[in-house]
């Protein structure tokens, strides 16, 4: 199937089976050819509720298709084209890869889109109306695009990046908190800033099992963010036993590999389709 033939091509491209060539070598002009060559793309990871199992959404993941290199992560690029100053030109085309294939099959199901997004671009003057004409472009209403930005970037708490979350809200755009509880963000900054949603950190979430801290903060979390009516996601969920432990805690909605890895555009139909099938049975 075309599914096993990308994983095939994955594994084949993969920079960790090219031993020639260590995935640490990807340079400013690696970076640049593939700006221009419109190889920046993304991933989408299925997410789902945890009390049903139904797919509501899919975070887009960035990635890089290298002719050599194979598939490049986040991690290799994100922190480069910050410095580069290249972080816009990287979001451009993942947003707009990103919103062409959720185009084509969000109407089948009531689905959202997440998006990450750097601090600098977020926190930059023509951001909120930018992303409004993009959704406008590809005809997918505000409410249905999640706006993910880390926590870390909310301890700095900087005036630009505030007014435009607020802009983003009135533009009826949905915000998220990723990685929560590694960073610092306070109580009253989640009051000050109209945040959707929370998700938690996936170190949090896969010792939730065997760590006393870790189910600490996370209760804790879910408590406050329902008493606030703050959606929660789980991320990084890896198997079964976590998955049904987040569920019996309220967690909303959950992802990770024990849903799903991120697919291929082009795989997502089929997942939207299989996965249905097997929790109808579940
Ligand atoms: P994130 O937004 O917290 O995304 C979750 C990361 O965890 C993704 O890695 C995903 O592939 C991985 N993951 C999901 N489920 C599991 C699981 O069950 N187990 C494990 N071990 N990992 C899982 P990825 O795709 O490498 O992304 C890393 C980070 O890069 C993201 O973290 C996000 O902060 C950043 N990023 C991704 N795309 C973009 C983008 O378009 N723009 C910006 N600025 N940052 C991005
Ligand atoms: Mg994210
Ligand atoms: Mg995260
Ligand atoms: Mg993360």
């Amino acid at each position: 199937s075309q599914r096993v033939q990308h994983l095939i091509q994955l594994a084949e491209t993969s920079p960790s089976t090219k031993s020639a060539v260590p995935s640490t070598a990807f340079t400013e002009a690696d970076l640049k050819e593939a700006l221009s060559n419109k190889n920046v793309i993304c991933f989408f990871q299925p997410q789902v509720q945890l009390s049903n199992r139904r797919v509501i959404g899919f975070e887009a993941l960035a990635r890089i298709r290298h002719p050599q290199k194979g598939l490049i992560t986040p991690n290799l690029f994100i922190d480069l084209a910050e410095e580069l100053d290249l972080i816009d030109q990287v979001t451009t085309q993942v947003v707009q890869y990103a919103l062409s294939h959720f185009n084509t099959w969000y109407t089948e199901q009531d689905l959202t889109l997440s998006l990450n997004f750097s601090a600098s671009t977020m926190a930059s003057d023509n951001f909120p109306d930018w992303l409004s004409r993009m959704a406008k472009t590809y005809h997918i209403e505000p409410e249905r695009i999640i706006c993910e930005l880390t926590e870390t970037v909310l301890s700095n708490n900087p005036h630009e990046l505030i007014r435009n979350l607020l802009r983003l809200r009135l533009m009826k755009f949905k915000l998220s908190i990723d990685d929560f509880g590694t960073g610092y963000a306070s109580l009253e900054q989640l009051h000050e800033i109209p945040f959707n949603e929370v998700k938690i950190d996936m170190c949090f979430v896969r010792d939730f099992l065997n760590n006393t801290r870790s189910r600490t903060v996370v209760t804790n979390c879910l408590q406050l963010c329902s008493e606030m009516n703050i959606k929660t996601v789980s991320e990084g969920i890896e198997d079964q036993a976590t998955f049904t432990a987040l569920a019996k805690q309220g967690c909303d909605y959950g992802q990770g590999y024990y849903i799903s890895k991120p697919l291929y555009a082009s795989d997502v139909k089929t997942f939207l389709n299989e996965y249905a099938a097997t929790s109808e049975i579940n």
